[in-house]
């Protein structure tokens, strides 16, 4: 299974995952042209997609599925709550190009099996989502207050982890979000804190998975140096050693490496 970031972060997300003949985007949180010319650098375009999975109805991660399904004929999946929300909010959308999903099941697409799993966030309906292929697994988790058993589950038995490290607690608190902001970010509906991500990847290392990328880093309330201190530097007390555990960073603005597993 291969798979690259496009963009990770509160100003858009998309992430894309290909085995075999198979191409999956999850989410479309750009405009469509920014969404085909990072499809274009690594050598593909819309119309080689198979599906869209979308996590959530934030305008982040849904922000050109009007559009797309107006132009493109790939099916648009997501569960009741984030289709509603999408039928609400982007207007006059083609209905016939929503698929929906449930949460906590398995669906196949084409030559990639996608369990569904739900996320505790602010909006109906937010998942995540673990892919797998060949005897392969990757998780993406993003968007979320806590991480539950039943993500964690799915973590553990991962050959790679896409998970959220969101927001610096000291720069949260004394930054210029207002007090209601704070509170909604920090709660349990909220996103993962790089101290949350960082725990939940010791665990994960102890579980035996030895490769991470930490994504949808706040713009306002997070730095790249800061979100990889917090992981690495708990990593390194718990006795983890260079090399045996790989932590990438997806960038917000272009487009992440390309991951083989
Ligand atoms: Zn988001
Ligand atoms: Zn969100």
């Amino acid at each position: 299974m291969k798979f690259c970031t496009l963009f990770s972060g509160s100003s858009g997300n998309c992430t894309f995952i290909e085995y075999g003949d198979t191409r999956i985007l999850v989410d479309a949180g750009k405009n469509v042209k920014t969404i085909r010319c990072a499809l274009q650098q690594i050598g593909y375009d819309l119309p080689d997609i198979d599906a869209i999975l979308l996590t959530h109805g934030h305008s982040d991660h849904v922000a050109s599925i009007k559009v797309l399904a107006g132009r493109y004929s790939m099916p648009i999946m997501g569960t009741y709550g984030t289709l509603d929300h999408v039928l609400d909010t982007c207007g006059d959308v083609m209905p016939s190009r929503l698929t929906l999903i449930d949460t906590d099941s398995i669906y196949k697409i084409g030559d990639i099996s996608v369990n569904v799993f739900s996320t505790p966030h602010d909006i109906e309906g937010s998942v995540g989502y673990s892919f797998s292929a060949d005897g392969k697994r990757l998780t993406i988790a993003t968007d979320m207050g806590y991480v539950t058993d039943g993500t964690y589950e799915l973590m553990k038995k991962s050959d790679f982890v896409i998970i959220e490290s969101n927001y610096d607690t000291d720069m949260l608190e004394n930054g210029p979000y207002p007090p209601h902001l704070v509170a909604r970010i920090k709660s349990n509906k909220g996103h993962l804190s790089n101290v949350d991500c960082a725990k939940t990847i010791c665990r994960l290392v102890t579980d035996g998975v030895c490769h991470f990328m930490l994504a949808h880093l706040s713009v306002n309330n997070n730095t790249k140096d800061l979100a990889m201190r917090e992981t690495i530097g708990k990593l390194i007390s718990q006795g983890v050693k260079p090399g045996e555990v790989t932590v990438d960073i997806a960038p917000r603005d272009e487009t992440g490496r390309m991951f083989v597993i």
